[in-house]
């Protein structure tokens, strides 16, 4: 099948990469013109695993391709991909569809012929009518819109993809239906799960899918919080909780607030388009407000281990990204911790395998960085693990403790053995554990 996607970030170059080891000739456009041009050098602009090899063997195939130019790579297309970002709109908090009319406008302009327009970025039900009229307004030539919210997680974003738990498609025509059956076919052998569903259906289960998951997260980190008060213990309240069948082991770890670039701005989406439509989604207001404060938490640990009075100290943070396996810093909570140690007069430095590049594009050389977990820890007054990558879970503490200025840990994960390491002289800290 001949297939263009437009957008080549995280979503569209997974999928693209994905679709063309298929068998697929693919197309994967992007406005970023030296994204582009790497691309077509073969190098990959993200961090994902297992992506680099895909790309590859699907450009040396001739499967894959890449193009700047939107007009000209859906001509001859029969399914068009739309994977352009939906960030939020600063002034509202709903979802901001620039990206989405831009490209729906260009696909208008290129069509020479039937198409079936897919759109796979998470969008506020009502978007595929949008992008219908968009599209109409640039071209006389027949065209279905169709929805296709896509699942993947950032980190294991390729096997997600190539083995999706199911794939959800919103179609109003036959015509469209039955192509895109076609095309997910292959991805679903052994479990045969795609969902046909009617375009609003298809689009509004994408939000509630991140909603329902940042819902647990908020929910135990709230509950972690309570259980510091009554001295309980979060760790085994969530094993007591998560081996319920009902409830599952997933999404129920607490920590520093969930980050990345779906929960925080698809539930902002979700609570904005219910606002539109005269409904009301409080559990959701609720779990953006509980991940607010959970943000902040391990900042306020921080100061007020010191007295308040962070000047002159040297804080270590592990961990930039907003979980292991990805370079992805949008919305991390090590952004909001890394503000409040700086207005509170320490010194930072940031310490991650990937995340280094990205985090210096947005906030500059505020922090000090290394790629070396040692280095950052050496003269530390304090180290705070926020992200879980596998280096980090368990460090050399003995060579931790001579290298750091005091021996104080702020676990932000509950990676660590909290008794262990109080037994070795530490001040350690988590989330929702006893306290000492
Ligand atoms: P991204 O920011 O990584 O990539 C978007 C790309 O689109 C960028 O490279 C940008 O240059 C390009 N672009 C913007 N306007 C364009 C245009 N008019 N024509 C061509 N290219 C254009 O975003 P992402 O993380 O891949 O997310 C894309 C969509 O998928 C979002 O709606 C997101 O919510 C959704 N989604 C993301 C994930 C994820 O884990 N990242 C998972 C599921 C769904």
């Amino acid at each position: 099948m001949r297939i263009a996607i437009i957008g080549t970030g995280y979503v569209g170059l997974v999928a693209g990469a994905g679709l063309s080891d298929f068998g697929n000739d693919v197309v994967c456009v992007d406005v970023d013109e030296e994204r582009i041009a790497q691309l077509r050098r073969g190098v990959i602009p993200i961090h994902e695993p297992g992506l680099d090899v895909l790309v590859k063997r699907n450009l040396e195939a001739k499967r894959l391709r890449f193009s700047t130019s939107t007009v000209e790579s859906v001509a001859t297309a029969e399914v068009v991909i739309i994977a352009v970002g939906t960030p939020t709109r600063e002034d509202s908090g709903a979802a901001d569809l620039r990206y989405i009319e831009a490209a729906a406008r260009d696909i208008g302009k290129g069509l020479t012929g039937h198409a079936v327009v897919v759109t796979k970025s998470t969008v506020p039900v009502g978007t595929a009518d949008r992008v219908r009229s968009w599209i109409a307004a640039e071209t006389s030539h027949e065209f279905s819109v169709a929805s296709n919210p896509e699942f993947l997680k950032e980190g294991d974003a390729v096997n997600d993809f190539m083995k999706p738990s199911r794939v959800i498609l919103g179609v109003d025509d036959e015509r469209a239906g039955k192509r895109l059956r076609s095309m997910y076919e292959p991805f679903v052998r052994t479990n045969n799960r795609i969902l046909m569903m009617d375009v609003r259906s298809a689009e509004l289960s994408k939000y509630a899918a991140n909603a329902m998951l940042a819902t647990r997260i908020s929910f135990m980190n709230e509950l972690s919080l309570l259980a510091e008060k009554v001295g309980a213990d979060i760790e085994k309240v969530r094993k007591g909780v998560g081996s319920d069948p009902r409830i599952g082991p997933k999404f129920l770890f607490p920590g520093p607030g969930y980050g990345g670039s779906c929960f925080p701005k698809d539930t902002r989406a979700l609570i904005h388009t219910a606002d539109e439509f005269g409904a009301k989604v409080g559990i959701v207001e609720a779990v953006v407000q509980a991940n607010q404060r959970q943000k902040r938490v391990l900042g306020e640990r921080v100061s007020s281990h010191f007295g308040g009075d962070l000047n002159g100290k040297r804080i270590a943070i592990w961990g930039l990204a907003f979980k292991p396996e990805t370079d992805d810093i949008r919305e991390a909570p090590s952004l909001v911790l890394i503000d409040a140690l700086l207005a509170g007069g320490a010194t930072v430095v940031g310490c991650d395998p990937v995340a280094i590049e990205n985090t210096k594009r947005e906030i500059g050389d505020r922090i000090e960085y290394t790629i070396d977990m040692y280095e950052a820890a050496k003269g530390a007054d304090a180290l705070i693990v926020v992200t879980e990558w596998h280096q980090f879970r368990r460090p050399d503490f003995a060579r931790l403790k001579d290298l750091m200025a005091q021996p104080v840990l702020f676990d932000g994960r509950n990676i660590w053995p909290s008794d262990e390491l109080r037994q070795q002289g530490y001040s350690y800290y988590g989330i929702g554990r006893p306290m000492a």
